[in-house]
């Protein structure tokens, strides 16, 4: 278990609050805030709790070393319309001018300092870079669950120094994981689709054993249709990975998980927007063609599962959805997995990858019980994996 804002006594306290303001940028401007936006609860409730919000953060990979590109100083603008609050830039996250500018800030305002990353204690944890941050504040805040998979000194090192515990962000993140994976209502059924067999048998492994269905989708059902002796003409396949394929069959088998492969397929002769497809068996892939999405039989099949599980848990596409017409798959079952959340009957937490752009792409997204934009963090919980920044709050 591991403690929230609730149970922190915050009143004239600096607080340090780790956040992912990992933001895409382009000329300078930030073209999507969401995760701007995400920052606001936590400091919202700290400044309600009468405590001084400092924000630290890293942004892209500047390897220790002070990268202009790489500063926090064009995103404040943004920040502070995200956040409903004045912000204070500071122009490094150590030292005794931080220390003092932190000191100078009236008691409404958020503190933000310089990306943490222009360090190189950040990543390596360093007990005496640590130690630097920890002289800033009071209580430690993490809410930045995107970089819980990495041991650095904001995300986990400081947890140590001082009492701490989840942001609001983290503490819905952890809640919405532990519904869908930790105690979840079942039956829950796990859909894992992508590209390839070899970047998810962590997670395949982990899954079997804690799921009553696995749906596989996208390029990597293919492999798993060749370990059942199909036909899979050029279609994406790894074929080095097919006595994997088995072994996670068979793995599943034991566990009394089912695995769940479709039986109809839409291919085509062209990998393009618009290319002219055909919807065949899944066993029987010509030599000319690939498969590039499930078909309407195995779509229909997946919403009934749907229709009787009472959690889903979602991992990567079922086609390859960024072409029409092989988005059909992954939006069919989006929609109708959106829709039984609506009516209370589900509960739906996505997540990785690309799993949210595709889900998005639908307008089914809006209406997952949780759509988690953690990219790695998201996979690495889902692989089973102790992720050191959330095992440092408790
Ligand atoms: P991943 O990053 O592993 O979740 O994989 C997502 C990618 O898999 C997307 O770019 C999809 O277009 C691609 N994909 C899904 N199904 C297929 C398929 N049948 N053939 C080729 N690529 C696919």
């Amino acid at each position: 278990m591991f403690k929230t804002l609730d149970d922190m006594d915050l009143a004239g306290k600096r607080v340090l609050i780790r956040v992912d303001l990992n933001v895409p940028m382009k000329n300078g401007g930030v073209t999507d805030a969401t995760r701007l936006r995400a920052v606001k609860n936590t400091v919202q409730d700290v400044l309600k709790a009468g405590g001084k919000p400092i924000l630290l953060a890293h942004f892209g990979r500047p390897k220790g070393i002070r990268e202009a590109s790489m500063s926090l100083a064009p995103l404040v603008d943004d920040l502070v319309a995200a956040i409903d609050a004045p912000v204070f830039f500071v122009p490094d996250c150590v030292g005794q001018v931080v220390k003092t500018s932190i000191e100078m800030v009236r008691s409404e305002g958020v503190v933000l300092l310089e990306n943490t990353r222009f360090h190189a204690g950040e990543e390596k944890n360093d007990p005496e870079f640590v130690k630097q941050l920890a002289e800033l504040g009071d209580v430690y805040i993490n809410d930045a669950f995107s970089t819980a998979h990495r041991a650095h000194a904001s995300t986990e090192g400081l947890a140590h120094h001082m009492p701490a515990a989840a942001g609001r962000l983290m503490q819905r993140e952890l809640e919405a994981l532990s519904n869908a994976l930790g105690q979840p209502e079942r039956p829950v059924i796990a859909v894992v689709g992508g590209a390839k067999v070899s970047t998810k048998l962590e997670l395949l492994g982990n899954l079997c054993t804690r799921v009553d269905q696995i749906i596989i989708g996208g390029g990597m059902a293919n492999t798993f249709l060749a370990a059942m002796g199909a036909e899979v003409g050029k279609s994406l396949c790894e074929h080095d990975m097919i006595d994997t394929a088995r072994q996670i069959m068979s793995k599943a088998n034991g566990a009394g998980c089912e695995i769940v492969l479709p039986s109809d397929v839409v291919v085509a002769r062209e990998f393009k927007a618009g290319a002219a497809s055909e919807v065949i068996s899944s066993m029987a892939c010509p030599a000319d063609a690939m498969i590039l999405d499930a078909g309407p039989a195995s779509v229909a099949d997946v919403e009934q599962r749907f229709e009787a599980a009472k959690t889903v848990i979602w991992n990567g596409p079922l086609g390859a959805f960024e072409i029409e017409p092989f988005n059909a798959a992954t939006d069919a079952a989006a929609r109708k997995a959106a829709a039984l959340t609506k009516a209370g009957a589900l509960l739906t937490v996505a997540g990785g990858g690309d799993t949210v752009a595709a889900l998005n792409a639908s307008g089914a997204g809006i209406d997952f019980t949780y759509l988690s934009t953690a990219g790695g963090a998201f996979l690495e919980w889902m692989e089973g994996k102790t992720l050191p920044g959330v095992a440092a709050l408790s």
